[in-house]
């Protein structure tokens, strides 16, 4: 594997039955269950953030709330906000020391920066607020504890599965994050990944992508339910890479293995170029019906694209790529289900009180989230007929509406992202709201 690959167990967590089975976690696997620690028991996201929470106020615009746990109280920073209604991004520090809090800040900013600097994201950054909390560890650098019983050095020490010449050293950190996940040296899971899930059921309810940031200049990471990332300069990338994971439940376009071969919006076992899952992008060069080389069940799946040193995609193949369109058109999908174009609008009331002949009643979209690129429209109706276009408010005067009855003031908002072909989706890219109001005699 050259550094651009990365193994992602935010798949398998989909297919956590198989993660379950030591033998199929780690091929040629009749080795004994790791020593040193427990892999965690992941439960499916739609469940842990079902769990019951008492609905926190969401978050306002500034910056130093805190968080507690336990008895320490740790401070929360807002890196980015554009109100309620925006998809709500958690960076947590692991691995950083009182002294190092400034760092974890400029980290986090850093991985957010490049975020949004990433097509599509770049487009949609009023879309997202970025929090930091500021967890402070009791120690610097994240663990690197050496995996399996049997690979252990003349004098009996653990040694890294991948013989990486990184000491094996145990860290007392918050989240207890440790490099060697699951075998393999580039995978980074957290111990303590139950008190990332508790902050943000407490502190940040709405927040589904929750991210552990951790302070080393080592390789690696991983997706799952919480978004693992290092501060090696490829993290950015890593960042951006496995939040796509778990925010458009993207599958990796490198093969990893039998264990991560199901249907994903870029891979498929259907490899009829009329019938893809991406056939309306089959026009641009770039984009086709590959086959997943290796494996048994690897062979049978086809993705979208092929990464080499001359083509422009794909990030889920390799981390110094661009999005291909198929994986893009998935984000901006993801990013319209999470966010309602209209944030809010006036009047609050849907039901109004009935307009005298001569009295005027402005509509207006007070707050609308707006993507880069022009691509927002904007249409104003009454009673189905159009009557403005592309403006934030209108007024209506009695003297438009029939005496005597109801009439319908609606407002639709539409991104029309080029990005976006699947017709089905257009639903999705609209909103409106709807107003009833009639005219007084
Ligand atoms: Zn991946
Ligand atoms: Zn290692
Ligand atoms: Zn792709």
């Amino acid at each position: 594997m050259t550094k651009h690959y990365i193994g992602c167990l935010g798949m398998a967590l989909l297919t956590q039955a198989l993660f379950l089975s030591p033998a199929l976690a780690q091929p040629g696997g009749d080795r004994p269950e790791p020593p040193q620690f427990q892999a965690p028991i992941y439960i499916d996201r739609p469940q842990w953030m079902d769990y019951e929470t008492p609905q926190s106020e969401p978050l306002a615009n500034v910056s130093k709330r805190v968080a507690s746990y336990g008895e320490q109280s740790y401070d929360i920073d807002t890196l980015l906000y554009n109100g309620t209604g925006a998809i709500d991004i958690v960076v947590m520090g692991d691995g950083y020391t009182d002294l190092e809090q400034d760092k974890l800040t400029r980290d986090a900013k850093a991985c957010t920066d490049h975020l949004f600097e990433t097509s599509p994201f770049d487009r949609y950054k009023s879309f997202f607020n970025v929090f930091v909390l500021h967890i402070v560890s009791p120690e610097s650098g994240i663990s690197h504890p050496g995996q399996w019983k049997q690979e252990t050095d003349s004098t009996g020490r653990m040694v890294c599965p991948e013989n990486s010449p990184l000491p094996i050293v145990n860290k007392k950190t918050f989240f207890s994050t440790h490099l060697d996940g699951w075998g393999t040296h580039r995978i980074i899971g957290a111990w303590g990944e139950h008190k990332a899930k508790d902050l943000i059921r407490l502190y940040f309810p709405r927040c589904k992508f929750p991210c552990i940031l951790c302070n080393t200049d080592e390789y690696g990471g991983a997706g799952g339910d919480i978004l693992i990332a290092t501060c090696n300069r490829a993290s950015s990338d890593i960042y951006v890479h496995e939040l796509a994971h778990v925010f458009g439940d993207l599958a990796d376009e490198y093969f990893g293995g039998d264990v991560y071969m199901c249907e994903k919006p870029n891979l498929s076992a259907t490899r009829d170029s009329s019938r893809v899952r991406w056939a309306r992008w089959l026009d641009d060069p770039e984009v086709g019906v590959f086959p997943h080389r290796g494996g048994r069940i690897g062979s049978r799946y086809v993705k979208p694209t092929q990464a080499s040193e001359t083509s422009r995609y794909c990030k889920m193949e390799r981390l110094d790529k661009e999005f291909c369109p198929v994986c893009r058109e998935r984000l901006v999908e993801a990013i319209h289900e999470q966010v309602s174009l209209i944030a809010d609008a006036l009047p609050a009331d849907t039901v109004l009180s009935p307009l005298k002949k001569r009295e005027k009643m402005t509509f207006a979209l007070e707050r609308v989230f707006e993507a880069e690129g022009d691509t927002l429209s904007i249409t104003w109706s009454i009673d189905g007929q159009e009557v403005a276009r592309d403006t934030r408010a209108i007024t209506v005067s009695g003297r438009q509406l029939s005496p005597n009855q109801t009439h319908e003031i609606r407002v639709e908002v539409h991104d029309a992202s080029p990005f976006v072909r699947n017709p089905r989706c257009r639903e999705l890219h609209t909103q409106s709201r709807t107003w009833m109001v009639a005219r007084r005699r």
